[in-house]
């Protein structure tokens, strides 16, 4: 597998203007994937192409009338977060299933990005972040000429539903604590804490997979989603509280880093990287919307900084409550 070297030298000094201070970041060259909609069961494909200082992350839907009707991939934008994270524009076009995409992009550092789409769902690929971590070093990355800013957290921000939490609390890096805790056998509770900032994420979330439970994956398909669901890119727990994927689990506590995954694309759509730390017990897409919408809502709550040379060095070794191998 090509596995290029720049992103080791791009965490390195290399990254910093000659203040110190990290410039934000673009692809080198365009690449495009082609894959199918977990829900629409569709092929799509998808480029992902360099963008100007200060864009964003931006999609764009080239199958519409026009050509490019443009979606910016902001939390306010999210009009669905049922089964996935969904943005839409003030006309309502919209594309689904964007977090593990928005997960790479935030775990490989890419500030500026085009993203042109010729179908309403982002491919699903094997159900975690891994391919799309792989395009970005395939494609490269380049600093560009202007400094990388920080949502910077200054008071803790919780929301809570049910037995739903999830809280944003300063930290001088980023970091998720995450709760799961399923009746089902398979799952259980698990818990992890991670700082994730420097390479980490790549190392040790990218490759964690969705996951759903047989007897919904019936339900889904006969309300007519998850038409491209299957043991390709998902992880699915049977019946009888087995794993039916033939590989296993690609790590011990798969889901919860997967919770993990999804937290980090959802929390992403703040338009920057965030300083702080990410609580989260049983959250899922609506309640990661729920907390930046809170955030956000109070001006006292965070400001915008310069991101910080901690925020860009690799994090010390993550921590487990309930320490787990790592596959
Ligand atoms: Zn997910």
């Amino acid at each position: 597998m090509y596995e290029p070297k720049s992103l080791v030298e791009d965490t390195s000094q290399a990254s910093r203007t000659s203040g110190g201070q990290p410039r934000q970041r673009t692809l080198k060259s365009a690449i495009n994937c082609t894959g199918i909609g977990l829900h629409s069961g569709k092929k799509v494909t998808m480029t992902l192409r360099p963008a100007a200082p200060d864009t964003g992350i931006v999609f764009r839907r080239i199958d519409l009338a026009g050509g490019g009707a443009e979606i910016p991939a902001h939390w306010s934008r999210v009009n669905d977060t049922r089964l996935c994270t969904c943005v839409a524009n003030s006309e309502g076009v919209a594309v689904r299933t964007i977090e593990h995409l928005m997960a790479a992009l935030a775990g490989q550092r890419i500030d500026n990005l085009k993203i042109d789409i010729n179908g309403p769902e982002v491919p699903i690929m094997d159900g975690s972040a891994a391919p799309f971590v792989f395009l970005i070093d395939c494609a490269g990355v380049v600093e560009q000429d202007r400094p990388r800013k920080a949502i910077k957290i200054l008071k803790t921000i919780t929301v809570e539903d049910g037995g739903r939490v999830a809280t944003l609390t300063p930290d001088s890096g980023f970091a998720i604590d995450f709760a799961i805790d399923f009746a089902n056998e398979a799952i259980r509770r698990q818990e992890l804490s991670v700082q994730l900032a420097g390479p980490r994420f790549k190392a040790e979330i990218a490759r964690a997979r969705t996951f759903g439970f047989e007897h919904e994956v019936i339900a889904l398909r006969a309300a007519g989603l998850a038409k491209g669901g299957s043991l390709d890119n998902a992880v699915v727990v049977g019946v009888d509280n087995t794993i039916l994927n033939e590989d296993g689990l690609r790590y011990d506590d798969e889901f919860v880093r997967h919770k993990v995954l999804d937290a980090v694309g959802d929390l992403y759509l703040a338009g920057y990287p965030i300083l702080g730390r990410f609580q989260a017990h049983c959250s899922g897409h609506a309640m990661n919307n729920r907390v930046l919408a809170a955030l956000f809502a109070d001006p006292d709550a965070w400001c915008l900084v310069p991101a910080s040379e901690s925020a860009a060095l690799p994090a010390p070794a993550m921590t487990a409550p309930a320490r787990r191998a790592i596959a």
